[in-house]
């Protein structure tokens, strides 16, 4: 049904939750199975670095320290992205926006083009659970005090989003806790 008219054409996403929470591998799975392209802007950046360019060298630091990169920068990269002609009917956005200016940058972007959001997947899990599946994962910024931080900058940055998509009817939650084949069939039933 990918790509057909009750498989995700013209579906328009967000995927929020903290960094552990299986995320990156959900948003995969369902982006597969709605038929758009997942778009990760931490896979983005970490291209960005693997190849040495401009954006990589400035944002590498940044990355390494779990930190975020300032929301021009990101703003440029989405809106580079969201341009490409596989993005037009839909997507799934993984990891952006972080913060509630980025929420209005998206939001500007879309409307931009005469598109708006259909609904923000929250992916949730108990802080522990967090540390324990960040840490399981063996990426240079996963070091514990960085997967801290990380969760640390979540909270504090990100988390507020939660209230603006709930305030805008298009919050979605979704327990992370589970098997992979669990929490993803669940994810399809929230979105569906
Ligand atoms: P992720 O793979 O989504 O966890 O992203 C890895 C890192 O890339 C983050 O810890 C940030 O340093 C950076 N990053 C990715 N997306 C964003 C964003 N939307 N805003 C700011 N920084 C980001």
């Amino acid at each position: 049904m990918a790509g057909g008219r009750d498989g995700g054409a013209g579906r328009k996403l967000v995927f929020l939750g903290p960094p552990g929470s299986g995320k990156g591998t959900q948003a995969q799975i369902l982006a597969q199975e709605l038929g758009v392209p997942a778009i990760s802007t931490g896979e983005m950046l970490r291209g960005a670095v693997a190849a040495g360019t401009e954006l990589g060298s400035k944002v590498e630091g940044i990355m390494n320290s779990g930190a975020l990169v300032d929301d021009d920068t990101m703003a440029e990269v989405v809106r580079e992205r969201l341009a490409r002609d596989d993005a037009r009917e839909g997507f799934l956005l993984d990891g952006y926006p972080r913060t509630l200016p980025q929420a209005e940058t998206l939001a500007g972007i879309l409307a931009d083009s005469g598109g708006h959001l259909d609904a923000v997947v929250l992916l949730d899990a108990p802080e522990q659970e967090l540390v324990d599946r960040a840490l399981a994962r063996k990426r240079a910024d996963d070091k514990e005090e960085v997967v801290r931080e990380r969760l640390r900058v979540y909270r504090q940055k990100t988390e507020p989003l939660v209230g603006y998509y709930e305030a805008r009817g298009l919050l979605r939650r979704v327990d992370g806790l589970g098997t992979v084949e669990a929490v993803s069939a669940r994810l399809l039933g929230a979105v569906s």
